[in-house]
């Protein structure tokens, strides 16, 4: 008798563990592991999922008579490996463990059961999309004059619904109760016919010159040592960790090609990751042009089906490579030999809703257990990266850093320069672009070039600053701007809780705590301003892309801007972050940032970083091709490490300053810290539960040597949709246990109606 571990569906804390149940032999061939079961628990049937096949009952059983799995509703969608990740992930992100195990799923196939309200019965459902029905239905020469009888009312609607052109087996279910008995009716009397087809949905192509990816005579010395260590991580099948840190246009992603060229002929797969707003036409290009259609491409624009036709190619082996956005990872790709993450700094690697993981950290834990190696490329690479590769080893993998500091052939890093904003605006300039700025976009469209125009929109919170000096007020116990609430009238520090009554400080809406200037404001301008003012400086003829969140939201529209500014000869693209990451386009030659500073003053300790790292991006798009490029960084704070790093061209100085303030605050990568929310309707019940929380985290850390617990506090977003939210910060020594620790902390308060704890185990959003 064989037996399997089954995690059940039902998102509870409560139940932290997964459960055995019997194989009966009749279904021994379809349970597997990765399959979706149909079990009963306390008496009402459950999904489930099985993560393990056991030769005897486990411990879970304790004596008590073990039910058998009553029917396989999916097949196996992840492996043993990915069992014992989705198991880890529970424990380490203090998760259900059925939200852990959902991202390994098929899109789209997910199976729930659900009470009948009028019966009291429960009832099966799956997802409305559906498993992708391969089958296909369409009219045959004689179906388009034939006359149904006036009573088949089913045949009707279906021949009207085929009129079109042919139909998906599937999509007619969900049309007309019984499709398939009617199909098949319709089918012997040569009405319809039904063709079994593999239109594999989600292959998107692209006029993109720069979207091809020829191979380079010769390898730059640093891509030959990148490649060298990669092969050697791979070799060792354990786990190990390569940092590709790489200056922008250093050739990482040539790199990651023939890293995965190698990998391809050993027989395995890989998996690349890409942030989301760059898995761009040109991105998925370079990876097509090289591998052609062993690549499956998974991302957020795509429809479920299209999802799910990807997925199922790297389920089936037939394609070997999986390029996607975060959660990509998940995808069963088989035989696994190499992970890739490209730009591994950014923050979209990290999840905000449950499970709330870092891919980074995941593909660290996955690449151990299905021992292949992890490439983390950026040309900012991570402090946590950073400085695992200065230990060496982190989580018993080995972290090695190659650094590839040159650009091939003749292009070179840019001329950065800053240009003081407080100056420009003593000088009588109220315009948002400097005189320095203004002077470089007209050379660039007298020269008939390309410009990039980055507006640093990041962070939602309203702080005030003073025009004259940049002064942003400060907590002065935690050194994080003070977010400025309107309503209240107060300065307040979310990450102390503290908080200052205006007449604290002198009035923030009118003067500087600093200089005592009166032009104090709310800080922020529009990429719609950005481009109106642009259009009275620069002459005819010159093109203006704008992209933001409002000219993308169209599907392809993120794409056919970027055509857009290919084709022209002369033209600015402006925009918000979106813009910073990957483009490469030889012909810019000035890359703009209208203000530096919005990242700098968030709330956060990670501020700093972000900045450095969106800078030194945004900066990289510029001199890609044979003309030298310039950077021009307009800021009020001229003399911030990270601005003068980006300057320079000089990470060390950006380092020292921020690896000593993170040390000194024990923060990552120095500490963990997890942000532990509170939120509800009711004010009082979420002061109640997050003091209750806050009592529970301290009675068992209390003592315990680097544990440190922060608040309850109100949240930067102290109320969201009607929901008040409160928050615990804690922080915890590199190696402990955070995740299992608050998550037997949540299970001990139990559940409180009308209020909800989201843990956020390393959390990156502490708003
Ligand atoms: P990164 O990913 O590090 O920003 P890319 O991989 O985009 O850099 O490379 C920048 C440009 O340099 C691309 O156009 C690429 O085709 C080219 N390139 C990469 N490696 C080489 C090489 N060894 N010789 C010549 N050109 C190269
Ligand atoms: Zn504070
Ligand atoms: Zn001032």
């Amino acid at each position: 008798m064989r037996y399997a571990q089954v995690v059940l569906d039902i998102p509870t804390r409560q139940l932290d563990g997964a459960f055995c149940y019997v194989i009966p032999d009749e279904l021994a061939l379809e349970v597997r592991v990765g399959a979706t079961v149909l079990v009963s628990f306390s008496r009402r049937a459950a999904v489930g999922y099985v993560v393990e096949e056991l030769d005897a009952p486990s411990d879970s059983v304790a004596g008590g008579k073990i039910l058998p799995i009553e029917r396989v509703l999916a097949e196996s969608a992840f492996d043993e490996a990915r069992a014992r990740v989705a198991l880890w992930m529970a424990k380490e992100y203090a998760c259900p463990l059925s939200e852990a195990v959902r991202p390994f799923l098929a899109p789209g196939q997910g199976y729930r059961v659900r009470k009948v309200e009028e019966s009291g019965s429960w009832e099966l459902q799956s997802d409305s999309s559906g498993p992708v029905d391969e089958r296909w239905v369409c009219l045959t020469e004689e179906g388009r004059t034939f006359e149904p009888r006036k009573t088949a009312a089913r045949q009707r609607v279906l021949l009207s619904a085929l009129a079109e052109g042919p139909v998906r087996m599937a999509e007619l279910s969900v049309l007309i109760s019984g499709a398939a008995g009617v199909v098949k009716a319709l089918e012997a009397r040569g009405v319809v016919a039904v063709e079994a087809r593999r239109r594999v949905r989600g292959g998107e192509e692209t006029t993109l010159s720069s979207a091809r990816a020829a191979r380079p005579e010769r390898l730059t010395s640093g891509q030959r040592e990148a490649l060298h260590a990669i092969s050697s991580a791979c070799a060792a099948a354990q786990g190990d960790v390569v940092v590709v840190d790489g200056v922008t246009g250093s050739g990482k992603t040539e790199v990651y090609l023939q890293a995965i060229e190698e990998t391809i002929a050993q027989g395995k797969g890989a998996l690349v990751l890409v942030p989301e707003i760059s898995l761009t036409a040109q991105t998925v290009g370079r990876f097509r042009s090289r591998f052609g259609d062993d690549v499956a491409i998974l991302h957020s624009r795509l429809s479920t089906g299209e999802r799910f036709d990807q997925w199922d190619l790297a389920r089936r082996g037939e394609a070997h490579v999986v390029v996607g956005a975060r959660s990509a990872l998940f995808a069963p790709v088989r035989n696994l030999g190499l992970i890739v993450i490209d730009e591994e700094h950014e923050w979209t690697y990290k999840q905000e809703s449950s499970p709330r993981y870092h891919a980074r950290d995941v593909a660290a834990r996955l690449a151990s257990e299905a021992g292949c190696a992890l490439v983390l490329g950026s040309a900012t690479p991570s402090l946590e990266s950073l400085s695992r590769c200065d230990r060496g080893v982190w989580r018993g993998a080995t972290w090695t850093r190659v650094s590839m500091p040159e650009r091939p052939g003749t292009a070179m890093l840019p001329r950065v320069r800053i240009v003081d904003m407080a100056q420009q605006f003593q000088q009588g300039n109220r315009s948002v672009f400097s005189k320095p700025l203004v002077e470089a976009l007209q050379a660039v469209a007298e020269r008939r070039e390309k410009a990039v125009l980055l507006l640093n929109r990041r962070g939602f919170a309203t702080f005030l600053m003073c025009r004259d000096c940049g002064c942003v007020p400060e907590c002065p116990h935690c050194s994080t701007s003070l977010t400025y609430h309107e309503r209240t009238h107060m300065l307040m520090c979310h990450t102390c809780g503290r908080s200052w009554p205006q007449r604290a400080f002198p009035d923030p809406t009118t003067s500087c705590p600093n200089c005592g200037s009166r032009y104090m404001a709310a800080f922020g301008v529009g990429t719609q301003r950005v481009e109106d003012e642009l259009r009275m400086v620069l002459p005819e003829g010159v093109d203006i892309i704008r992209m933001d969140a409002d000219t993308t939201r169209a599907k392809g529209a993120h794409q056919r801007l970027l055509e857009e500014f290919d084709a022209s000869d002369c033209a600015v693209l402006v925009g918000t972050q979106m813009i910073a990451k990957g483009l490469d386009f030889p012909e810019v030659t000035l890359v703009g940032v209208v203000n530096a500073d919005t990242t700098l003053k968030m709330p956060d300790f990670r501020a700093a970083e972000r900045t450095y790292e969106l800078l030194e991006q945004v900066a990289g798009r510029a001199g890609r091709g044979e003309r030298a490029g310039e950077v021009i960084v307009q800021t009020y704070w001229a003399g911030h490490p990270a601005i003068q790093a980006v300057a320079r061209h000089d990470r060390d100085l950006f380092l020292a300053a921020e690896e000593a303030d993170r040390r000194e605050g024990s923060y990552p990568p120095y500490s963990r810290l997890a942000n532990v929310t509170v939120w509800g309707r009711d004010a009082a019940s979420v002061r109640r539960l997050s003091e209750a929380l806050g009592a529970s985290v301290r009675g068992k850390v209390d003592g315990m040597a680097g544990w440190e617990v922060l608040g309850p506090s109100d949240c930067a977003k102290a109320k969201a949709k009607d929901n008040y939210r409160r928050h615990v910060l804690v922080k915890a020594p590199e190696d402990s246990n955070l995740g299992e620790l608050l998550g037997t902390c949540a299970r001990e308060l139990g559940s409180h109606a009308g209020v909800n704890i989201a843990i956020d185990v390393d959390a990156y959003d502490l708003m």
